[in-house]
């Protein structure tokens, strides 16, 4: 891309484009924080209204049969199925990531030392740079069970780290900082060679790059509602488990919702057949309403090519992104982060600075140019295919150029760290 007409013409020719309409995005506003927070979809404030109002307000308790409130995180986990190449009845929309890992890692880790002979499967092997939610469940999990995390700092220590020792690879399929992708086939088959289980966390991948959880082989994976797929804030995450493994266990957050008949109110547990026993209490039903939404959004593209067309102009976006702030924001102390091959990059471009990053980024969100700063020195950009244009692009770099040529990040107001980066 070497011009702004020459993005504007990608725009006109792009078939995605009519998507964008799906979204409310604040005028004039460039969006580059969406592996963060998804926009807000225009269907979302009807369907709050409708379910506040009317099922709630009129249907009140006659509304969890009658609007089929029970059946919201099922029928959502078969849709979010759809993008991450999974199959119908085996993921549900609950709980948040961090309590779904929990519940995974869990299982996964019951399952990988059912039979282990004394002294094998003590680990749980995962990252340095996986993101802290991650780590922190897996560290108490194994303070816990009296188990080890151990964290690999590269992909071929992964691999080294996969023996009789490992119960679990636990990974996060695009690394939150970097962006970097993770072979999830390579990886999942090297692991089941040494006799270990896969966990995926797919925050930054479902809704942005094409998954195949079941081809892969995978065992379990986890994902986030209100990145990619447009969710709303906090919205509720999902899990998915491979068939195969569903009914082997009970997951440690056995509540009533998971019950095989929650209504018969008895007082043992029998878990319900499959991945319902991965619910736990009552559905926020608000949330799952804005939710599905959002995953209808992403739904959208799958009469324009799916995810395969989304992750196309995806990568088209990323690499055009990150070859004009190389050329035209050159001089300024700014290095690429992210991979430069397709195949490991995620929708996200970073770039690390040495000292202002924060400054620098806060500098452009005053400029109507939307990404975030990842601690200790990461400029985040992430980009959604759905309603990002090839002009955002042009236009988000230019504001870029002249942040960094009049040094706009100098400026005190854009030093002083808030609560939320
Ligand atoms: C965003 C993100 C989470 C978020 O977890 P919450 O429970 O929603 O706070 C977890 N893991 C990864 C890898 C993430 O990127």
């Amino acid at each position: 891309m070497k011009s702004r007409d020459e993005a504007l013409a990608l725009d006109a020719a792009d078939p995605l484009a009519p998507l964008r309409e799906q979204f409310s995005i604040p005028p004039g506003l460039i969006y580059l924080d969406g592996n963060s927070l998804g926009v807000m979809p225009r269907a979302a404030p009807a369907r709050a209204q409708q379910v506040v109002a009317q099922e709630w307000g009129t249907g009140l308790i006659g509304s969890w049969n009658s609007a089929g409130w029970m059946e919201l995180a099922p029928r959502i986990g078969d849709k979010i199925a759809r993008l991450i190449g999974a199959g119908p009845g085996e993921c549900v929309a609950t709980d948040s990531t961090s309590v779904n890992l929990f519940k995974v890692l869990n299982a996964a880790l019951a399952i990988a030392r059912a039979d282990a002979p004394a002294g094998t499967r003590t680990r749980i092997v995962s990252e340095r740079s996986n993101f802290p939610t991650d780590l922190y469940i897996a560290e108490a999990t194994a303070a816990e069970r009296g188990l080890e995390l151990v964290l690999a700092d590269s992909p071929e220590e992964i691999r080294a780290l996969l023996d009789e020792r490992c119960a679990v690879l636990m990974l996060t399929h695009v690394n939150y900082s970097t962006g970097r992708i993770h072979d999830m086939a390579a990886l999942t088959r090297a692991a089941h060679e040494a006799g270990a289980l896969t966990l995926w966390d797919l925050a930054h991948s479902a809704g942005a790059v094409p998954l195949q959880l079941s081809d892969c082989g995978a065992d379990f994976a986890i994902g986030c509602g209100y990145k990619y797929l447009n969710g709303g804030p906090g919205a509720p995450a999902f899990v998915w488990v491979a068939p195969r493994h569903a009914e082997r266990f009970w997951q440690p957050l056995a509540g009533w919702m998971g019950h095989a008949a929650p209504f018969e109110f008895t007082p043992g547990y029998r878990p319900a057949p499959g991945i319902r026993r991965y619910l736990c209490g009552t559905p926020p039903v608000l949330s799952l309403a804005v939710l599905e939404c959002g995953v209808d959004s992403v739904l959208a593209a799958e009469p324009l090519g799916g995810m395969a067309a989304l992750r196309a102009k995806s990568l088209a976006l990323t690499r055009a992104f990150a070859d004009l702030v190389e050329s035209r924001c050159a001089g300024h102390g700014l290095t690429r982060v992210s991979p430069r091959d397709d195949a490991q990059r995620g929708s996200q471009v970073c770039f690390a600075h040495p000292t202002h990053g924060y400054a620098m980024v806060q500098a452009l969100i005053a400029r109507g140019v939307v990404g975030d700063f990842r601690a200790p020195q990461i400029l985040r950009f992430g980009f959604t295919p759905l309603y990002l244009r090839y002009a955002d692009v042009w236009d988000a770099v230019e504001h870029m150029r002249q942040m960094l040529q009049g040094e706009e990040w100098r400026q005190t107001r854009f030093n002083q760290r808030a609560a939320v980066t």
